[in-house]
């Protein structure tokens, strides 16, 4: 048998990369680990963290503001945004670090190094300058920002860089309708940035459910984002103050900062992913089996590289899937079924399982219940905003095929409903839990008319 240098290699010190490698480490495995930037990948360093910490710091505009309502007096609150920037990169210092204590307990060895594939078993380190050889070599090294190519787009900024500007504009420009547009649209608007987003078609947030979609689309425009669909820019010029951004449709937008959120791209590039014939797909993703198996036997992918479900939960279990199969003795496949998930827009969304229209393409007839309604602390606070609640129920087996929610804490929410709906849950299961009051949850436990399309709509 060959004689390698390590019996695992994990390109990329992300969430998916890090698991894998302590979790192989603990099961005997001799593991290295290359990461090229620093340990704790998008999530930790430019993503999921800080954006969530963005959220929490833009929402006390309101909360001071609502707090009236309630015999507060909050008078000369002030923002300090370099403060924030500080303390996040505090924050991101921290658990990065935490990352690499993880691996060094686990006794792996780690690099901060860019990695290259030299054939399906040779690794070039190249701020180490040698090459390494694995038994077993798992990718996970995830995206990176993608934007399409039209004339000044070197002025627009990524998500990326909106967690380090010096300071904030006055104006902004966020294009996309996906996850990372409205979060950011919220942030930013919320921090006093008047704020524009950006979407090509007819309703932001596409393949989500359309009535969460329209909800929160009506919701962020009564906290004053200027949500504008079917709208793209076609080109940027810079100005002598700011920039000035041309739509496809001619009209002109003046504002002093645009941010794209066009999607992300598995960031594959000089990886030599062709050094070691790994195939991928026209995106880019690499491609892989249910076990993220690459077509190369000794290579395997996971996360946002193979471009499958981009979220972290995802690709930690993908890495502990991996792990199990390889070195547990225990093939275990992924699991991508039913996997809830929140987007941190304002108010935030919790979503498991179907749309209203995927549903109906699968069962054709299906039941629906659904609750719009002012959340309690706003009868006092006297804001307009609206919750939404929705299920999704197959009317044969009485099973909730989806549930969603728009409103403040719908985050928290979905990850409870998650475990319901995983364990198939009917409706009736539903009924009969009983309910919390007063929350506003207790609406998913509540609901009991079918609800009943207007003869208009
Ligand atoms: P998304 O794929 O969610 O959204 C991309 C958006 O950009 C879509 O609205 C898309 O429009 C639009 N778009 C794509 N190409 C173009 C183009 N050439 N011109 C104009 N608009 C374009 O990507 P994000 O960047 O928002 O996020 C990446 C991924 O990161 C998400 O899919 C998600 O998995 C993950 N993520 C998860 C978060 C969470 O869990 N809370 C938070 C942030 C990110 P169209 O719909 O028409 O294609």
């Amino acid at each position: 048998m060959a004689d390698y240098d390590y019996d695992l290699f994990v390109i990329g010190g992300g969430s998916g990369g890090v698991r894998a490698a302590r979790m192989a480490a603990s099961h005997g495995a001799k593991v290295g680990v290359a990461e090229e930037y620093r340990y704790g990948g998008t999530c930790v360093i430019r993503g999921c963290v800080p954006k969530k910490l963005f959220v929490y710091a833009s929402h006390f505009h309101e909360d001071f503001e609502d707090a009236a309502g309630f015999g507060w007096q909050v008078d000369g609150a002030h923002f300090d945004w370099s403060t924030l920037i500080a303390n996040k990169d505090r924050e991101i210092a921290r658990l990065s670090g935490i990352y690499e204590n993880l691996l060094r307990n686990a006794g792996t060895e780690f690099f901060h190094s860019r990695a290259e594939l030299r054939d399906p078993h040779r690794i070039h380190l190249v701020a180490e300058e040698r090459e390494i050889t694995a038994e077993r070599i798992l990718i996970a090294v995830g995206g990176w920002p993608s934007m399409p190519e039209i004339p000044g787009i070197a002025h627009a900024i990524s998500s990326n860089e909106a967690f380090h500007l010096d300071s904030l504009p006055a104006r902004m420009i966020v294009v996309g309708g996906g996850y990372i547009a409205v979060e950011f649209a919220g942030i930013f608007q919320g921090l006093g940035v008047a704020t524009s987003l950006l979407y090509r078609g007819p309703e932001i947030l596409r393949g989500f459910d359309q009535d969460v979609r329209t909800h929160l689309h009506t919701q962020m425009r009564k906290k004053g984002i200027d949500v504008r669909v079917n709208t793209n820019p076609a080109s940027i010029e810079k100005t002598a103050g700011g920039f000035r951004v041309t739509m496809e449709d001619g009209s002109v937008t003046e504002t002093d900062l645009v941010m794209y959120a066009t999607g992300r791209s598995p960031k594959i590039d000089g990886l030599g992913l062709e050094n070691a014939g790994v195939a991928v797909a026209k995106s880019g993703a690499i491609i892989v089996d249910d076990y993220s198996h690459t077509n190369v036997p000794s290579i395997w992918a996971i996360g946002d590289v193979t471009d499958r479900v981009n979220l972290t939960p995802v690709a930690i279990h993908e890495a502990m899937c991996f792990v199990a199969t390889e070195f547990a003795g225990n093939p275990t496949t992924v699991d991508h079924a039913l996997i809830p998930t929140a987007v941190f827009s304002q108010p935030p969304i919790g979503t498991c399982g179907m749309s209203e229209q995927e549903a109906r393409a699968q069962y054709g007839d299906v039941d629906i219940y659904k609750s719009t309604f002012r959340p309690m602390k706003h009868t006092l606070s006297g804001r307009d905003e609206q919750s939404l609640m929705k299920l999704i129920v197959d009317p044969v087996s009485d099973k909730v095929l989806g549930c969603h929610i728009v409103g403040p804490d719908s985050g928290e929410m979905i990850q409870c409903l998650g475990v319901a709906i995983k364990m198939g849950a009917s409706k009736a299961q539903f009924d009969a839990t009983m309910a919390v009051h007063p929350t506003a949850a207790e609406e998913l436990v509540t609901m009991r008319e079918k609800w009943v399309p207007k003869a208009a709509e």
